[in-house]
């Protein structure tokens, strides 16, 4: 059985929780440690329970909490090399929690759960996403990504259920107010994917086995959740109402494989 639930997405924080069979996992932990203890329990989930933390990059909408937690409830961080040392410059890192330094390309068992992370273009040290499994079913989370690749691609090629970015509406955030260079990171090559990025990216997957599409950190300022709806809907060739998304205050509730 693999089952997952999104504690926050957005750029005010990111926490999705997956379980295969008895194993546990956070991937992020981007709010503080009452509001993550606050959410386990929306989701009926002791914070004990939690077995680790999946870092994907250092960002702090991913990241503000991982040590945190890890330290409060004897959870193990994975992350990246250069994702250890961009905390740990930040002076966020704790001593003592139980850390593993993973490859950006080796898959690793975790407990019950097989663990795929892949690399990604973001402008963060050593930035990472991942693939989780049970064995029989396969979860692809991708966010924080400036461009598809053939790389990406073929990992998310296949999948039961993917949880994709669908940061903002191009036309949004160029006629929306921030300042320039912010808008231009925003849409770089490391920065984030749009929706029409996103629909192309879905719509070059296997899409076969997909039973769950939810859109993810959409951007309150320079994204509508309707446009992101309609996009990957049009790249699955669905209903609109079929397609889930990952709000910033709700995240979405546990759905199964
Ligand atoms: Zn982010
Ligand atoms: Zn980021």
């Amino acid at each position: 059985m693999l089952r997952f639930a999104s504690l926050a997405s957005g750029s005010q924080g990111n926490c999705l929780v997956a379980q295969a069979e008895d194993t546990i996992v956070m991937i992020d932990c981007g709010l503080s440690l009452t509001e993550t203890e606050r959410r386990l329990a929306r989701a009926g989930l002791e914070p004990g329970a939690v077995d680790a933390i999946l870092v994907t990059h250092e960002h702090g909408d991913h990241a503000c909490g991982v040590f945190d937690f890890a330290a409060a409830h004897s959870a193990r961080v994975y992350l990246t090399h250069g994702c250890h040392a961009a905390l740990r410059a930040e002076g966020k890192v704790t001593e003592g929690v139980k850390t593993v330094i993973i490859q950006g390309r080796s898959a690793f068992a975790l407990d019950s759960m097989e663990v795929h992370p892949f690399t990604v273009p973001h402008d963060a040290r050593e930035p990472v996403q991942y693939v989780v499994s049970d064995g029989a079913s396969r979860l692809g989370v991708l966010t924080d990504i400036g461009a598809s690749t053939a790389h990406v691609e073929q990992t998310l090629s296949g999948l039961d259920a993917l949880v994709l970015e669908c940061n903002y509406d191009r036309d949004m955030l160029w006629n929306g107010g921030y300042p320039k260079w912010l808008k231009a990171r925003i849409a770089g090559p490391f920065g984030h994917l749009d929706n029409v990025d996103s629909e192309r990216l879905l719509a070059a997957l296997d899409r076969s086995r997909l039973k769950h599409v939810i859109g993810a950190h959409l951007s309150q300022q320079n994204n509508r959740p309707q446009l992101a709806r309609a996009a990957l809907a049009r790249a699955m060739g669905c209903e609109e109402s079929w397609i889930g998304l990952a709000g910033q205050e709700d995240g979405f509730d546990w759905r199964s494989l």
